[in-house]
């Protein structure tokens, strides 16, 4: 998979849908809001970009996940967003790892979470920008590289008084913040001296208090409306050791405080997230505004944007308990095949463009509750895969059919009747498929019938029907091969169809004169015991059988769906024995097929996960 590069420079597609965050882009590049920013080549204070060159980047997104757990569908919208914007307009998506917890995150995460960006088609940084060719590129930022640079502010906001330190209890705090009907109340070390505040936040940064003794806080107003600017705590202790800068600090910011830093130290314009960050876009605004007017940082500083996060039926996106269905050994792992999460929808076989489809199709609005269907995921899967999907059989409830006239009709029970079928339907310039027809095929166990109910055209025997009068067997065409005649089956002991027999309609081929001499209503797949091959194929279902799983409350186990996985023996026509895992296939009647990414090899073992039917088989 190659990465698109951008469009340079960026005409602005008026074929897409526009939503309220393009419109504001559009805005800000028409009035030149950012248009006189500076870069000063990585992330920095004020200064450090003032000495760099106009920015290159006409608007600036970020990604900026905390690297404390794998990345679902949800993020792949947020991904999708903020990337494909910066390439639309000629700006720069940032990856940003918000590490400014020191407790949850882990080097494992970041590590899987560059891959998925990556697989899903994004680079990080200038990599991808043509504006900068052959420039160093950064990859990726770390919010705990800017440690240095928030402590700096705190100083600042201490000292210009809008910070102090509150040695109040968590209890006290909690209860002098008052609700949404009460003011709060000052805390009694509001007043304290911006000398006094330093000199405590610095035994704070010296490790001279422990955990939860004192927080710093901003000082805003306890009374105002908005609870967020209660003055909020911007920094807490926490003698905890971080995945990079280790022990160098016990003091940490909190993320509500380090997120609008970030921003700006990025050069960020426009800083996209989720509705739930609505409340705090005016501490956001107010951290930003007092450092600018400080210089720490230039004006104009980022803005905030919310979203509706994406929230997609028969799916659960909160990252405990996508933990619980892991640790509780629901599903096999964070990357089994029925999880949302993008190492997940991998190696269920959806593929980065129908991800990138569905987020785009899922839209960017404001409404926090609506839900986007699971089927919206696979009509996409199936739009990108169906142009090229190469075709093939397979059959994955085999039973056998014996053609007892074989010999007659070919001179010998030994004789193969070569046969072919397009790669493609659609690309004759892919070429054909091989295979042969013997005198013992697999066909499906759904296929045969002995009482058929209304409708069925596949194989049933000859029969007296209810008037007394003499049915046939049903003629159907083994597709690609000939149209053969059932006479009947086995049965084992269970009482189904062990073996399904049947005649062959001479000179009935499929591509030869003779083949429309004989109509029939039925066509059913087929391989051939010869040379069909043995497959494991799972068929990976909902993981959940509402549509809102964890909706009112309810317990999200209790509507597992018992079908979610469904493991076959299947047998595969020969061409599949050089399919490498990754590779997808349509098999004919049944779906969308990918051979699994760790278990399959080509040459065997094979197999193959079920991405989508044909069809949407949960309809409403
Ligand atoms: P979770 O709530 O599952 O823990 P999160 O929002 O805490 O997820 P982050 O790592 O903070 O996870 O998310 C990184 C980015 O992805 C954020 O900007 C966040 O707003 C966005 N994001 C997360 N979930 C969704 C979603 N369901 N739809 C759209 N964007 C999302
Ligand atoms: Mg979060």
């Amino acid at each position: 998979m190659s990465n698109p590069k951008p469009a340079a420079p960026a005409a602005i597609d008026t074929t897409k849908p526009s939503h309220f965050i393009r419109q504001a882009i559009e805005h800000d590049l028409e009035k030149g809001t950012y248009a006189q920013r500076h870069w000063g080549g990585s992330p920095g204070d004020g200064p450090h970009h003032l000495a760099g060159a106009p920015d290159p980047a006409k608007i600036r997104t970020r990604f900026p996940p905390e690297p404390n757990g794998y990345l679902h569908i949800g993020h792949a919208k947020s991904i999708w967003l903020n990337f494909s914007l910066a390439q639309e307009y000629g700006g720069v998506c940032h990856l940003r790892f918000d590490d400014t917890n020191p407790e949850k995150e882990e080097q494992e995460y970041v590590d899987s979470i560059r891959e998925m960006v990556h697989w899903l088609g994004w680079s990080h940084g200038f990599a991808d920008n043509p504006r900068e060719p052959g420039v160093p590129q950064p990859h990726k930022y770390f919010a705990s590289d800017d440690f240095d640079f928030m402590y700096r502010a705190a100083e600042y906001l201490i000292e210009a008084g809008h910070a102090y330190v509150d040695e109040q209890t968590a209890e006290q705090m909690r209860a002098a913040r008052g609700d949404f009907g009460t003011p709060g109340t000052n805390s009694p070390f509001r007043d304290r001296s911006p000398a006094e505040n330093l000199a405590r936040f610095r035994q704070m940064r010296a490790g001279q208090h422990p955990d939860g003794a004192m927080v710093l806080r901003a000082r805003i107003d306890m009374a105002s409306p908005n609870i967020n600017l209660r003055d909020p705590a911007i920094y807490r202790i926490r003698h905890a050791t971080h995945h990079r800068t280790g022990d160098t600090w016990c003091i940490y910011p909190m993320y509500t405080y380090a997120h609008p830093i970030e921003d700006a130290l990025e050069q960020i314009t426009h800083s996209i997230c989720t509705l739930e960050f609505e409340d705090q876009r005016p501490f956001y605004d107010w951290v930003l505004e007092r450092l600018c007017e400080g210089g720490l940082l230039t004006a104009p500083p980022p803005r905030q944007y919310e979203f509706a996060r994406l929230n997609v039926g028969h799916v659960i996106t909160s990252k405990r308990k996508l933990r619980q269905l892991v640790e509780e050994g629901h599903v096999a792992g964070w990357d089994d095949p029925r999880m949302p999460t993008l190492a997940g929808l991998r190696r269920r076989g959806y593929t980065p463009e129908a991800l990138r489809l569905f987020a785009e199709r899922s839209g960017v609005t404001k409404t926090s509750n609506a839900w986007t269907d699971y089927a919206a995921l696979d009509a996409a899967l199936r739009e990108t895969l169906d142009p090229h999907a190469p075709r093939a059989m397979a059959v994955l409830e085999p039973v056998k059919l014996v053609i007892e006239n074989w010999a007659e009709v070919f001179g010998s029970d030994d004789h193969l009747e070569p046969c072919h079928a397009p790669v493609h339907p659609h690309h004759p310039e892919l070429g054909q498929r091989h295979f042969m027809l013997g005198r013992e095929v697999w066909i499906e166990r759904s296929d045969y019938e002995e009482t058929p109910p209304k409708g069925f055209f596949r194989l049933f025997p000859p029969r007296i029907d209810a008037s007394g009068n003499a049915v046939p067997g049903s003629k159907v065409r083994l597709k690609y091969g000939y149209v053969i005649e059932c006479l009947g089956a086995a049965k084992s002991e269970a009482g189904c169809a062990s073996v399904v027999r049947a005649n062959i309609i001479k000179d009935t081929k499929s591509g030869t004169p003779g083949a429309d001499s004989v109509k029939v209503k039925g066509v059913i797949t087929w391989v051939g015991v010869h040379d069909g091959l043995p497959a494991e194929v799972r068929l990976v279902d909902r993981l959940f059988t509402e549509e809102q799983p964890d909706a009112g409350g309810r317990d999200f186990l209790s509507v597992l769906n018992p079908n979610s996985l469904h493991v076959t023996q299947a047998v595969v026509e020969p061409s599949l024995a050089r399919a490498q895992p990754e590779d997808r296939f349509q098999f004919e009647r049944h779906g969308f097929f990918v051979a699994d990414r760790l278990d399959h090899q080509a040459g065997g073992p094979l197999v193959f996960n079920r991405i989508a039917g044909l069809k949407d088989s949960w309809g409403k």
